[in-house]
């Protein structure tokens, strides 16, 4: 009966907050104004990078994630971004007025699409019934996830530049590199 006793010394503990988590390019950051550099042969992914300081905050992104927090869920952001990214990633957060949270990226050597490498993280999270919702504007990954059974919502917020966001998600699935 130690089973029953733990669980009844646990009845009245608070269930774990449900984690809401935003990918950060296209649902966060307007990043339109560096695609250009992943439209030029070869692709200067150096040049996309560096000018990541400089994104606009897109307006409904701000809006989710305060939304979440106000719900009183445990927010993450999770980007394909690489890691070296990482500074620059959570000042522009910070400066951008989004609350302080865990960042997820990718490691630098790790050249998968997100596709793969964002189930990854969320199963470390606690998988699917951890998970209150997942914002990401990739087709790829929102099919991806959905399919593992993850309450997705897929952005399309960004739309001003949709096409630019298009050459994006195939860099992204054809050579794993953001
Ligand atoms: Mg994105």
């Amino acid at each position: 009966m130690k089973g029953t006793e733990i669980s009844d010394a646990h009845a009245g503990a608070r269930q774990p907050a449900l984690i809401c988590v935003f990918d950060i390019d296209g649902v966060l950051a307007d990043v339109a104004h560096r695609l250009v550099h992943l439209a030029s042969t070869p692709k200067n992914w150096d040049a996309f990078f560096a000018a990541a300081a400089d994104d606009t905050v897109l307006s409904d992104g701000l809006t989710a994630v305060k939304a979440a927090q106000e719900r009183e869920e445990a927010i993450i952001y999770l980007s394909g971004r690489p890691e070296r990214l990482r500074r620059v990633t959570t000042l522009w957060l910070a400066a951008g007025g989004f609350p302080a949270a865990p960042v997820h990226l990718r490691p630098d050597r790790d050249r998968r699409p997100a596709r793969l490498f964002k189930p990854e993280v969320l199963a470390r999270l606690g998988g699917p019934a951890a998970i209150s919702a997942v914002y990401d504007d990739d087709d790829a990954v929102v099919q991806a996830l959905r399919a593992q059974g993850y309450p997705v919502t897929h952005v399309t917020w960004a739309n001003s530049a949709q096409a630019l966001i298009g050459v994006l998600q195939d860099a992204q699935e054809t050579t794993g590199r953001t």
